[in-house]
């Protein structure tokens, strides 16, 4: 039997399509733009059989929402999004006919938390939260080794926020909740604010405060809950040089103290670098072929 493993990671503008094994080496990766599920579907299982077609597992990460229950006749579909004619496409499914093998699929996120838990930042951790601020804002935890999981999968990037006293007038940038974490910390709420990305205002611009601040306020919120080892901060707007640490002291002072976890060593970066999303996938998959 094949020890090989397909790999995607299924983003809002791309796919990137590869094929690893259990030793986490990727030996062949592709880009696919995200268009219509009836293109781009297709145009990943193309090339996963022009690499042999035999694999012991597929692995998916994909952007949601996502149904992940397992009883559902839409289990592995895309439910309600915003990307135009992506919602109810069923990713999943597809893989499955074409390769036969038993097919892995979960949140972007929850697989970067699940590989970073695993090999990363979070590795030797009895809980890691892995949060991406980015595009948009979304999270996954890991609890005594497993995912969490409710009806489907959490959406951390949308609970509701405290508003910095000095941010007030700024209506929020979600389409579906206005001032939910997305809405105030993601890229397009800072574009949305002030015409640019945070990396490019000037550093002692208040921009870098209340967007430190309202991650921070989400951080205690996430330690009020799960109380997790690990905090990861990954995604774009996290490459802002100097942001990790406004938000561990930020997080310090929100949480006053009360918290088992020392935010300077709690809150951290992710250690995969930008194959954190085939690293997910590869993990997600493993646990499905057992
Ligand atoms: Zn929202």
């Amino acid at each position: 039997m094949s020890d090989r493993i397909a790999l995607i990671e299924a983003g809002g503008t791309k796919f990137i399509v590869g094929v690893g094994d259990a030793s986490r080496q990727i030996h062949a990766r592709t880009r696919i733009d995200t268009t219509r599920p009836e293109e781009t579907i297709p145009a990943a299982i193309d090339w996963l059989r022009a690499q042999g077609g035999d694999y012991a597992a597929v692995g998916i990460a994909s952007f949601g929402p996502l149904d992940l229950d397992r009883a559902s006749p839409k289990w592995g579909h895309i439910t309600r999004t915003t990307k135009p004619h992506w919602s109810d496409a069923d990713i999943a499914g597809p893989f499955a006919r074409a390769f036969g093998c038993p097919v892995a699929i979960d949140t972007d996120v929850n697989g970067a938390a699940l590989a970073e838990w695993e090999w990363g930042a979070g590795q030797g951790t009895n809980s890691t939260l892995y949060l991406t601020v980015g595009t948009g804002v979304g999270g996954g935890a890991v609890v005594g080794g497993r995912l969490i999981h409710g009806l489907s999968h959490p959406e951390m990037g949308h609970i509701r926020m405290p508003r910095h006293p000095d941010d007030r007038g700024f209506a929020g940038h979600c389409s579906f909740h206005g001032d939910c974490l997305e809405g105030l910390a993601a890229g397009p709420s800072i574009i949305a604010r002030w015409g640019a990305s945070l990396s490019d205002l000037p550093a002692d611009h208040i921009g870098h405060d209340i967007i430190a601040w309202h991650l921070a306020q989400a951080v205690q919120t996430f330690q009020a809950i799960l109380d997790p080892a690990r905090i990861i901060l990954g995604g774009g707007v996290m490459g802002t040089p100097g942001l990790l640490d406004r938000v561990r002291i930020r997080a310090s002072e929100a949480g006053a103290g009360y918290f088992a976890g020392d935010p300077s060593r709690v809150i951290t970066s992710p250690a995969l670098g930008s194959d954190v999303g085939l690293l997910g996938a590869l993990a997600l998959a493993l646990r499905a072929a057992g």
